[in-house]
């Protein structure tokens, strides 16, 4: 499998998602880890992928998951957000061991993959983060991630925390030794975790080095109404506000639910190009809230969407996020006509790709951007009869659907081949979940 192999995926239906939203049929050609063509009568490849009755559309782009999450999934149900923090999330994370965070990731980027997703922005993890990139380089996947960070015991195990300094200097070492590799496809974000878990220190420490580097920060904030009080109670301020205090807010914020913002907050969020992460099955499933979307986008704030962690949602399944936002809107305005299925797609393809400074390069399939391409295979009957490609991709297509996968020109999934290797993984998997439930101190949890 050489980089310099090139592909034609011949036949097929092209959601460009283009900046004229274009569908086309013909091919797909790609060399050398990018797009060179599209449409009809286009070079010959060493490699022709038949996609009749298939469309190609842009890998998808989820901007907020927990790559060492993946093995709470089930641990972790109808809990109220404080005790599914302190009674189950911080116990199990505090239980992680560098293996046992890189079979968390790698377990969730080949269910990524396998469901059409190509690039992530991850959490990062507070110990053993470089498994996190070890996890992306291996499954071939294009991300970011990073430490998480945390200097604020709260009611934390002492394990995830550190001292702001000691925890920027390891931030800083790890973005050295990954920032940038695999070609690019790898890149370095901070990630402290959320304004209660951070001081002042740290956050404005990590407002600085993000300029200074020109890299991304990821953090959470506004997703639930005890927590926006919290941070009321500490700083005297809004959550939105508070971190704009310390300077965090930019293009380069990625920022997670903002359910519960003041409509000073969502024009703050506007002006300073912050780009807000939706996770809808996430907010229903902890019952955090339905964050005003709708109301974000119309004042101009980028909305992308992510599936968050496997104990919160509990999948990573990009065509259920697309569907339920496209749904919970709706009934939160009594408004059918908001979030339309091409809008929806866009915050799933084009809108992640412009957070995570990628326009132009991925989210659309446009010739010179990266070969990050998904292939949903129409020969089923929730997808029949074949009609409008974008109402088939957000209303009834499910990662099911998903025949191939493409990042950076090579095959990273293929329905059907494989078996083996991924018996494999699962069962690394699943052996390195009973170990450390074992370890957390949670027995009743093991199966
Ligand atoms: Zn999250």
């Amino acid at each position: 499998m050489g980089t310099m192999e090139s592909f034609e995926l011949k036949n097929g239906v092209i959601v460009t998602q283009n900046d004229r939203r274009d569908i086309l049929r013909g091919s797909v050609r790609v060399e050398g880890g990018r797009i060179t063509h599209i449409g009809r009568g286009v070079p010959p490849a060493d490699v022709e992928i038949d996609c009749t009755d298939s469309l190609v559309i842009p890998g998808f782009i989820q901007t907020h998951v927990h790559l060492n999450q993946a093995l709470f999934r089930s641990l972790a149900d109808d809990l109220s957000l404080i005790d599914w923090l302190m009674r189950r999330l911080y116990p199990l994370e505090a239980a992680h061991t560098r293996d046992s965070v890189y079979w968390s990731a790698r377990l969730s980027c080949e269910e990524m993959l396998s469901g059409g997703t190509t690039c992530i922005a991850d959490m990062g993890s507070a110990i053993a983060p470089e498994a996190c990139f070890a996890a992306l380089r291996d499954s071939g996947m294009r991300g970011c991630s990073g430490k998480m960070l945390m200097d604020l015991a709260d009611e934390a195990p002492a394990s995830l925390v550190g001292e702001a300094e000691s925890l920027i200097r390891t931030s800083l070492s790890l973005m050295k030794e990954w920032g940038g590799t695999c070609g690019g496809r790898l890149r370095y974000l901070f990630a402290p975790r959320f304004a209660l878990s951070c001081s002042d220190e740290l956050l404005r420490s990590v407002a600085c080095l993000a300029k200074e580097h020109g890299v991304l920060v990821h953090t959470h904030a506004s997703e639930n109404r005890d927590e926006v009080q919290a941070v009321k109670g500490r700083t005297g301020m809004d959550n939105v506000e508070y971190l704009d205090s310390l300077g965090l807010l930019s293009p380069q914020l990625l920022l997670a639910h903002c359910i519960w913002v003041s409509d000073r907050e969502i024009s703050l969020l506007s002006r300073r190009g912050v780009n807000v992460l939706h996770c809808p099955t996430a907010n229903l499933k902890l019952a955090s809230g339905v964050a005003p979307v709708h109301r974000m986008m119309a004042s101009g704030v980028g909305v992308s969407l992510g599936s968050d962690g496997a104990p919160c949602n509990n999948t990573h399944d990009m065509f259920q996020e697309m569907r339920c936002a496209a749904l919970i809107h709706k009934v939160r305005d009594y408004d059918p006509t908001v979030l339309p299925a091409q809008q929806v797609l866009d915050m799933a393809t084009r809108h992640g790709a412009a957070a995570l400074g990628l326009a132009g390069l991925a989210g659309q399939i446009v010739p010179g951007a990266y070969a990050d391409l998904t292939v949903v295979d129409t020969q089923a009957a929730h997808l029949c009869p074949f009609s409008h490609p974008v109402s088939m991709l957000v209303y009834a297509a499910g990662a099911a659907d998903v025949s191939l996968t493409l990042v950076d020109g090579r095959i990273r999934y293929e329905r059907g081949s494989d078996g083996d290797g991924k018996k494999e993984l699962f069962m690394r998997a699943s052996r390195e979940q009973e170990r450390l439930v074992a370890r957390s101190g949670m027995p009743y949890l093991s199966r």
